[in-house]
């Protein structure tokens, strides 16, 4: 797969880009169902494959219990999925140049899917296999949940000075995982988190547009405490 990786040339993991209901495309291809831990709960997916002579397009959607039941066959997909009107949380999540080779093809679109995700959902189990085996699901997850531990583990063991800071002032840094310097910690009096590059000695937060070095890290949350205690009653 490695070697003549097809290229990905659409990604919109999170539907920020298909508002409001839609219909699933006819001639789907069912990749598998997974169970996805969503951080408050447990959902079912189900993946489908859409082969045109552009692009293949992986597509998801809430997988209903009938598809755990049912002898998954094309003619069942086409019978529940062609058409069906989908709501938030469906639609295509990535696209990428096409290659004849369906399993191949399904690997790479949930690898980046997968990938993505990390940090807000994850992949638990295989709950029906199609295109993608559960040996195949299994390996493509462990591999990807192997990286991010070695990642985690480069992280811990190449601290910079602002990963110091940020434990520091109280913030609780953490290895993201996703590569070998990127550190989440909390946003000082916030719910959300803000990123760090130990490697950059920066850190950034996209919601309170806020970026800078230790510096301007410590400047900000002593910024935020005094609000805080200026807002306070008496
Ligand atoms: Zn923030």
């Amino acid at each position: 797969m490695d070697a003549k990786r097809p290229e990905i040339v659409f990604g919109d993991p999170f539907f920020k880009q298909s508002k409001g209901s839609r219909k699933l495309p006819k001639n789907l291809r069912f990749v598998c169902a997974f169970e996805l831990d969503i951080g408050i709960d447990r959902i079912d997916q189900a993946a489908f494959l859409r082969k045109t002579a552009e692009r293949d397009e992986l597509w998801i959607t809430e997988a209903d219990g009938l598809l755990m039941l049912a002898d998954i066959t094309d003619e069942y997909v086409a019978r529940e999925y062609d058409g069906r009107i989908v709501d938030y949380g469906s639609g295509c999540v990535f696209a990428a140049s096409p290659i004849d080779d369906e399993l191949s093809a399904s690997l790479n679109l949930l690898d980046h899917l997968f990938r993505a995700w990390v940090g807000f959902y994850w992949p638990t189990k295989l709950l029906a296999a199609g295109i993608v085996k559960e040996a195949d699901f299994n390996k493509l997850v462990a591999q990807i949940d192997g990286e991010l531990k070695d990642n985690e583990e480069k992280a811990r063991h190449n601290e910079t000075e602002i990963i110091r800071v940020a434990r520091e002032l109280g913030l609780n840094p953490q290895p993201t995982g996703t590569r070998p310097t990127y550190w989440q910690a909390s946003c000082p009096h916030t719910n959300h988190p803000l990123y760090i590059d130990s490697a950059k000695n920066s850190f950034g937060c996209g919601w309170c547009r806020r970026k800078g070095g230790a510096e301007e890290l410590r400047a900000f949350v002593k910024e935020r405490r005094d609000r805080r205690k200026n807002a306070a009653p008496g």
